[in-house]
Order: structure tokens, then sequence, then C-alpha cells
């Protein structure tokens, strides 16, 4: 009994029932339809995002000739699968074979270029017609839940794809230019930044400089440089060696880059209007121990930051500045009281970002005093060589380890301002930043720039990138 009452239930009604339809019947049977095609689109969707996801999944390298290949195939077909494989081709050689931070899909006039980002520098890899550069930007819309019908406005989206090595996550955006919309998708990998402070490129008195000061209890910790100087990934590296369970780590990033496991990470939301200073604010009601701000970058955040690590907190943030002195006036700048900068910064981190010699094909070459001095700096010259007329360095090689560069990941080069009593004092008194610069290294500061050239003589880099990031 009870069966077919819930067969009636269920709606299978007499036949009659259709003859008799009302006119709001008929409206509602056409918005169902509506929305069942809209759904199956949806669906659709979904499923190339799924067959996206299963592709990447399969790939774990892949070669140049291999997209060139499917370039090729989607030139002569317009079967979506081809695009589909194509697009996933070009995030595992991107972020995967090539180690790539970011890859750009470029609109020229008659045809779009892929381009890549590795280890900082820009290259050209791929031209695409424009129909295929076309159905790569839809599918990434699609992909990233962007509108694929506006292309006048920047949008932003971010999706993840599976690799054996882990979890890829993609965030992108689309700019529109003359030439058509423009993407970059940045690769944030959760295994990049797994690096501890010693592999990042902290050598003695730095790290021991750094290794005590994120073991204080309350305080500012600082990281300073220009965009691109790998400030954030030394934040990282001191998060991870201070995560313990028994302390509650809160960030407010823009965005989150790299998951912590065990740290509360939230994100700079404009819409929602959350920005650096309400979430910081909104943050400390959470009852952290440890703080980190993605970044300090103007008086409210800066006020606050400072106000935290007054009251006992360990606070850990970046702020562009050239070199760590720089530091302490930029926040004085900010509107900080210069008592209580004086009062909570531990140390101020300032750093460059060179490119680290592939181990497997560089070369010792030797160089003469007369030829450094067309290049470098007096100063660097005489740091470089001592009393010696020449020297050994090592130059860049060549294998297909390091995709033919000569180089392989990067290395960071830097200067750490230790807060000693002797900068506090000097901090009071507001010395302008050339003062404190000096003071430091008298009190036996290493400058970026000493260094730089450690890792030039040890063979780490080449004296070319020393020369790109700290002679421009
Ligand atoms: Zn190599």
């Amino acid at each position: 009994m009870a069966i077919f009452k819930k067969k009636n239930l269920n709606g299978k009604k007499p036949s009659h029932h259709f003859r008799l339809v009302k006119k709001s019947d008929l409206e509602k049977r056409k918005n169902e339809k509506i929305t069942k095609k809209v759904d199956k689109d949806v669906e659709n969707n979904e499923k190339k995002e799924k067959e996206i996801r299963r592709l990447a999944a399969t790939g774990k390298d892949i070669s140049n000739k291999k997209i060139n290949d499917l370039i090729d195939s989607a030139k002569q077909s317009h079967v979506q699968d081809i695009i589909v494989e194509l697009f996933n081709g070009l995030m595992v050689y991107a972020a995967i074979s090539e180690s790539a931070s970011d890859l750009h899909i470029e609109p020229w006039e008659e045809e779009a270029m892929i381009r890549i980002r590795v280890d900082g520098i820009l290259y050209d890899r791929f031209r695409v017609n424009k129909t295929i550069y076309l159905r790569l930007i839809s599918l990434l819309k699609i992909l990233t839940k962007m509108r694929t019908d506006e292309h006048r406005a920047p949008q932003d989206g971010r999706f993840e794809f599976q690799t054996e090595g882990g979890g890829v996550d993609v965030r992108a955006s689309v700019i529109p230019t003359s030439n058509g919309e423009k993407a970059v998708l940045r690769f944030l990998s959760g295994k990049s930044h797994k690096l501890t402070l010693k592999q990042l490129g902290f050598l003695g008195d730095d790290l021991r400089k750094v290794s005590k000061a994120i073991h204080k209890n309350w305080g500012m910790i600082l990281a300073t440089g220009p965009t691109g100087s790998g400030k954030t990934t030394t934040i990282y590296a001191i998060l991870e060696e201070i995560n313990k369970r028994e302390v509650n780590i809160t960030t407010i990033e823009d965005p989150v880059e790299f998951e912590i496991e065990g740290v509360n990470q939230s994100q700079v939301d404009r819409k929602a209007k959350m920005d650096f200073a309400t979430g910081l604010r909104s943050l400390l009601r959470q009852d952290p121990d440890i703080i980190m701000v993605g970044e300090i970058r103007d008086e409210e955040t800066a006020k606050i930051a400072v106000n935290a690590a007054m009251t006992g907190h360990k606070l850990l943030s970046t702020l562009h500045t050239n070199n760590a002195a720089t530091t302490v006036l930029r926040l004085i700048d900010m509107g900080t009281e210069s008592y209580l900068v004086a009062s909570t910064l531990i140390c101020a981190i300032a750093q460059r970002l060179v490119r680290k010699l592939c181990p497997d094909c560089k070369v010792k070459r030797t160089l003469t005093r007369t030829k450094a001095k067309r290049i470098l700096k007096l100063e660097y010259v005489k740091l470089l060589f001592g009393n010696k007329e020449k020297i050994k360095v090592a130059v860049a090689g060549g294998c297909f380890d390091c995709g033919n560069t000569g180089y392989k990941g990067r290395l960071g080069v830097y200067e750490v301002l230790d807060n000693t009593p002797e900068i506090q004092e000097l901090i009071l008194k507001r010395v302008n930043s050339t003062k404190l610069q000096e003071a430091a290294i008298k009190l036996g500061m290493t400058t970026m720039a000493e260094d730089g050239i450690k890792k030039v003589a040890s063979g780490d880099t080449t004296l070319e990138e020393f020369v790109r990031v700290m002679q421009e």
C-alpha cells in the first residue's frame, strides 16, 4: 500500500491531467525547459573542467615539441578536445616542466604570443593564431568562472589542477588591450615555499641574527625590497620555522600565496571592504600570538601593526624599501612615532633575488681585475678581488636540466639590520637613513652588496646576475 501512495505522490498522474493544463502550467514548463538547458550548459562546462583536470593529472613532463604539435593540430581542427589538451599541456609545460611562475597569453595584431616567466625572466615561447588564442582565453574564462561574454573589463579568477607532484593553484587575470584580452596566469604551487632560511641563501651572521630574532616573543620582523625580491618567501620560511601547535598564527595576505598547515590565513577582499588595516584589526580579536600582514603600505596599517607588536605580539610583514635602514625611516614617514619604532622593531631584512647557477653545467673562468672594472663599480671590484689581480668565477653553461639557460632556481641576497641598543638610540634621534646604514655597517652589518659578492665568489651565481640586481 505504502508503495502505491508514494508513487502517486511522485507525480505519476493520470493521463487526463495533461489535457487539462492551465496557462500557468505552460509557463512553468517553459521555465523548466530553460532551466534545464542552462543546467545542461553548466554541466557541460563542469565536464570540461573535469576533463581539463583529468588530462592535467596525467601530465608529468611536457616538451616544447609536444606543445608545438598540439598547436599544429589545433590549427587544423576545431574540435574542443584539442584546445583542452593544448591548454592542459601549456599548464603542465609551464608550471611543471619549466618551473615557471607565470604564463602570459598576449594578443598581438595578427597572432598571439605565449610567454612564460622563469626565475624572474620572461621568455617568448609559442606563437598561436588568433582563433586558437580566442579559444584558449574562453576556456580559461570557463575554468575560472569569469564572464565569457565580457571583453572590455578586467576580470580575475582561480582554478586548480592536479599533477603527480600535487595540486597547483592558478590565479588568473584578464585585461583588455587594444589587440584583445591579455591573460596572465600565476602558478602558486604549495611546494616551492618549503625552503629553510639557509636554503633561501641566508649565510653566517645573517642566519644567526634572523634565527635569534624569530625566537623573540614579541616585536616586528620586516622583510623589505622591491616587488619580486622574494620578501614574502622569506616571511613564509620564518612562519614555517615558528609554526607549532601551541602558538596561534594568523595572517592577512594579498593573496594567500601558499597554504601553511595549522596557520589561520585570510585574504584581503576589496569587494568586502577588507583591506590590510581592517583585516588586521579584526584578526587581533582572534587572540593570535604571531601575526603576519602581507604588506605595510599605509599609515593605518603601520599604526595597527606597531601597536600589535607593542602589546606583546610577534608581527611579521613586508615593506617596499631599498635597504634595511630605510625601513625605519619609512615607518616614521608613515606616521609612526620614532620611539615606537625603536622599541618594537627586532630586525629589518632587506633583500634581492639573483638567479642561481645550475650546478650541473656551470663553468669556472678566470676574471681579471681590469676586466671587472669595466662592468663593476669600484667598491664592488675591491670587495670581489681584495688584493688579487685575477680570480676564478663561475659562468653559466647550459644543459638539459636547466633548459639551456645555465640557471636553476633563485637565491636571496640579504642585509639584516639588527635593532641593537646603539641602533635604537639613533632611531630615537631620528638620524637619516644614510647615517643609520653607516652606523649599522660599523656595528658589523654585512650589506646586500657584500652578501651578493660572496655568492659570486662562491660560484652560486654570476657577476652578470649581481650587476643585474644590484646596479640597476
Ligand atoms: Zn644546467
